[in-house]
Formats: structure tokens, C-alpha cells, sequence
């Protein structure tokens, strides 16, 4: 086993709006600003301003206290606080493990 399985890439890197480390976009969930309200983007796609944050409550609680806003150059509504806490609320808490998973569910709580 002496080959070489992984092939260095460019990655694209974003900045987290909570913590401010600079990851691989990948890692990083995107919040998107659209006329009627900011919107968590899983898929990365949406057209419109962008922000970046890791699956981290603690980043997400930051981003909520400004970061976010900043960074999307927008107040937050209620409504788009609610929507993001209601994400906030799915992610594990803080731990040293890196899960992958990003599946967002709504049953618990
Ligand atoms: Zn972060």
C-alpha cells in the first residue's frame, strides 16, 4: 500500500461568520440573503448574498449576534432569527468529533 489515493485539490474556502476560520467551503453551511429573508441554503445554490457558517451552535450563536447581519449586510427579522434558531436548536452541541452528517431534522424539542 504505497500509492497515492488522494489527489491534492483546489478547494473553494469561505470564512465562518462566527468563528472566522477560513474551511473548505464544503464544511461550511450557507445562509443566503433573498428579498423576502435570509435563508439557510443547503445546497449552495440560491442566488444572492452569502454567508458561511460551520455546523457549530457556538458559530451559529455568534453569527446571530452580528456576524451574520454584517456579513449579509442585512437586519435579521424575527422570522429570519426564528428559522435560523430552528436550525441553531438541530445542531449537536459542541464536540471534538466532526460529524458529516448534515441532515436537518425538526422532531426533537
Ligand atoms: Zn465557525
Amino acid at each position: 500500500m504505497a500509492g497515492k489515493s488522494a489527489k491534492p485539490k483546489h478547494v473553494p474556502q469561505r470564512t465562518c461568520v462566527g468563528c472566522r476560520t477560513v474551511l473548505a467551503k464544503r464544511t461550511l453551511m450557507r445562509i443566503v440573503r433573498l428579498p423576502d429573508g435570509v435563508f439557510i441554503d443547503p445546497t449552495g445554490k440560491l442566488n444572492g448574498r452569502g454567508a458561511y457558517l460551520h455546523d457549530k451552535k457556538t458559530c451559529w450563536e455568534r453569527g446571530l449576534k452580528g456576524g451574520l447581519s454584517s456579513a449579509l449586510k442585512v437586519t435579521l427579522t424575527a422570522e429570519d432569527r426564528h428559522r435560523l434558531e430552528v436550525y441553531l436548536a438541530s445542531l449537536p452541541e459542541e464536540s471534538a468529533a466532526a460529524l458529516p452528517s448534515t441532515d436537518i431534522t425538526d422532531t426533537q424539542t
